[in-house]
């Protein structure tokens, strides 16, 4: 029977994840974590497992050489397995980006970002999937990235996912709210996390904060990146539909009032959605700086559902119009 590489990887993946589960009493999750690093260092680094799943897992690991794959097939393989994980314990807030959202931000960035090399922050960077997606497209660019994690499994995920595909990434382990010690980036990408930031105490440090009660760390993750992103930079966040309907948007509203040219929005199809309250959009905002174009009018656009492909060429079309009237 003839399988892809991707189900190969995935078998592999999944089979030394079991394996060193049932050794080392850990979730899934970290399992898949500790194969992720046992394939990229090429041994296995768990010393208290038995001999004889040292051998299995060599055998398994032997006929994997992970430079007959691509970045892509590396990253949809470990993606699946990573699925798979999150499926045994289930946390909302801690989902993957997927595919299609960024394939769309890959598109978006690559379209927005001409310069040959640059530097790229994710502040809630997860298992690294957007940020690996993202990466993906855009070709022959000398990137830089950094992402940021407060769970420690995802962050590992992260660091494994982004060794294996061979994408240098600095990663840190720490709440992105928190001062952060990097230099400035000249873009950022983040599917925020949505919901409300439980340390009061730090949030007394952003322009957003709530007047009463608990802030909303979407808005402070994204005054958090307009702190570090350079003058000019482009920022690509995904965010809820109704981002803009609640008590504490006028706030954000005169915020990016004062910061930011707002580029577009790009509302993502509906039927990805359970229900029209989860749905997202990609906002795409820039940093004001010195000789900023604004837009004659920002690129807001409605994506079609992803299967549906005479839509999506048209869409494709009103996108590229959009940047010969107004980026070039
Ligand atoms: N793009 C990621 C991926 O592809 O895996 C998923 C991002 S997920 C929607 C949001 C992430 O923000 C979660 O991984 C969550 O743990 C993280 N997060 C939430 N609050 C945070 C904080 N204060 N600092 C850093 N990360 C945080």
């Amino acid at each position: 029977m003839n399988i892809s590489p991707v189900e190969k990887l995935f078998t592999a993946f999944n089979e030394t994840a079991l394996l060193l589960q049932e050794e080392l009493s850990c979730t899934f999750l970290e399992a898949v974590a500790e194969t992720g690093e046992n394939l990229f260092q090429q041994a296995i680094l768990q010393e208290e497992i038995s001999e004889l799943s040292v051998r299995r897992l060599k055998k398994i690991y032997e006929e994997i050489n992970l430079d007959k794959f691509s970045n892509e097939e590396i990253r949809k393989a470990y993606q699946l397995v990573i699925l798979k994980g999150m499926k045994e314990s289930v946390q909302p807030n801690h989902q993957m980006t997927p595919d299609s959202v960024g394939m769309l931000v890959g598109y978006l960035v690559e379209k927005f970002i001409r310069a040959a090399s640059y530097r790229i922050l994710d502040p809630a960077v997860g298992t690294g999937n957007l940020l690996t997606t993202v990466l993906n497209q855009q070709s022959n660019k000398k990137i830089e990235s950094v992402g940021i994690e407060i769970d420690d499994i995802l962050i590992r995920l992260a660091y494994a996912n982004s060794n294996l595909q061979e994408h240098p990434v600095e990663l840190f382990n720490q709440d992105s709210l928190e001062p952060l010690f990097i230099d400035p980036v000249d873009t950022v990408i983040s599917d925020l996390p949505v919901g409300y930031y439980p340390n009061d105490l730090r949030a007394q440090d952003y322009q957003l904060k709530a007047e009463e009660g608990h802030s909303y760390s979407h808005h402070l993750f994204i005054e958090q990146s307009f702190k570090h992103v350079k003058p000019g930079g482009y920022l690509f966040f995904i965010i809820p539909n109704g981002l803009f309907e609640s008590p504490q948007a006028p706030q954000l509203r005169e915020y990016l009032k004062e910061n930011a040219v707002v580029q577009g929005i790009v509302q993502l199809p509906l039927t990805m959605f359970k229900n029209k309250n989860s749905a997202k959009s990609i906002f795409i905002l820039q940093k004001k700086g010195e000789n900023i174009k604004v837009p004659k009018q920002a690129m807001l656009v409605n994506m079609p559902s992803f299967s549906k492909a005479a839509e999506m060429d048209n869409v494709l079309r009103k996108i590229d119009k959009w940047f010969l009237e107004n980026k070039m």
